[in-house]
């Protein structure tokens, strides 16, 4: 499992599906939508090569690697997004 924090967004990568996937989808999504700081290793989605400060300063949160991920690859990435205020609108309303 691969955990790593942009500025306010959360990724998280399930890599046990990643050796699995012929695609590699979320590597080209990120070169091509954003600084291509997902990078494969072992065959693998990884940023270990960088500091967690250089993540957060490189990452654009451009959400396509999750994107392509669920369409092309192996529906492995999910990305959490806090949406200030909407657990307590949801309660409000009874959605949650
Ligand atoms: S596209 Fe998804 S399943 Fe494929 S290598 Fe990337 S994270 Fe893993």
């Amino acid at each position: 499992m691969l955990e790593f924090l942009e500025k306010s967004i959360k990724v998280t990568i399930d890599t046990s599906k990643c050796s699995e996937c012929e695609t590699k989808a979320c590597i080209a999504a990120c070169k091509k939508f954003a600084r291509g700081m997902l990078q494969l290793k072992d065959g693998v989605p990884s940023v270990a090569y960088l500091s967690a400060d250089e993540v957060k300063r490189r990452g654009t949160e451009c959400l396509a690697c999750e994107y392509e991920c669920w369409f092309r690859g192996k529906s492995a990435i999910k990305i959490d997004v806090p949406i200030e205020g909407l657990d307590e609108y949801l309660r409000k309303r009874g959605l949650s």
